[in-house]
């Protein structure tokens, strides 16, 4: 089947920015492509991702073919080790926020420790990505953020935020709202905005795309 054009023009430049970039038709066909790029025994962690557990990806990381350091079965107390531990992982699996056409990555983070890994420390970054995260452009990431994605993980999350009472940032009632504003609770899932552009080490970030609308 022929990929959908937009997905082709996003695999294209993933690849001009130093990232390598797949494509699966559903959803099934994401595990067997990650046996692939990991080999069984190396160091795996993730960051919350609920497209992770909507292929399977958190099924296969917890299977005992791999070291896993798993933060949800960190105590309180421990949950600063694992994100440490995390960073020298061979390979770190998470979902991003959005993916522009462009070629960019864009994510936006509470805790940080997500962003952290994608930035650096994990020698490679597997990212499960849905045709539903798929945007043009920088301004289009940050909106669908505030709109879409915030909202549903401050309600999944259950987070004392606006967007939770109210389905979209706080920010987006302004006309000239700015990247960074937001609420002022105590509980905001948006603190860390990072950008991924053209990168370095080559292949070191992998873009899985699926054909279908996955997580938020
Ligand atoms: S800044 Fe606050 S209200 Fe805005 S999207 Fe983030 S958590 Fe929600």
């Amino acid at each position: 089947m022929a990929i959908p054009l937009r997905i082709e023009e996003t695999i294209k430049n993933l690849e001009k920015n130093n990232m390598a970039a797949y494509y699966c038709e559903t959803k099934e066909e994401v595990v067997p492509l990650i046996k692939t790029l990991v080999e069984p025994g190396v160091t795996v962690s993730n960051g919350g991702s609920v497209t992770l557990s909507e292929t399977g990806v958190i099924d296969l990381l917890s299977s005992g073919d791999y070291n896993y350091i798993d933060r949800s079965k960190a105590k309180p107390e421990e949950i600063r080790e694992v994100y440490l531990k995390a960073l020298g992982a061979d390979a770190y699996f998470c979902s991003s926020n959005a993916v522009t056409q462009n070629g960019e990555l864009y994510n936006v983070d509470g805790n940080s420790n997500r962003v952290a890994s994608i930035v650096f420390g994990p020698k490679k970054v597997i990212m499960v990505v849905g045709i539903n995260k798929i945007v043009r452009n920088i301004p289009e990431a940050i909106l669908r953020v505030k709109m879409f994605a915030a909202p549903k993980n401050t309600k999944r999350l259950d987070c004392n935020t606006y967007c939770k009472s109210f389905g979209q940032c706080v920010s987006t009632l302004s006309y000239d709202s700015q990247m960074c504003d937001g609420c002022d609770s105590d509980e905001r899932i948006c603190c860390s905005y990072v950008v991924s552009a053209k990168q370095r080490i080559k292949n070191r970030i992998n873009v899985i795309i699926v054909n279908e609308e996955l997580g938020y």
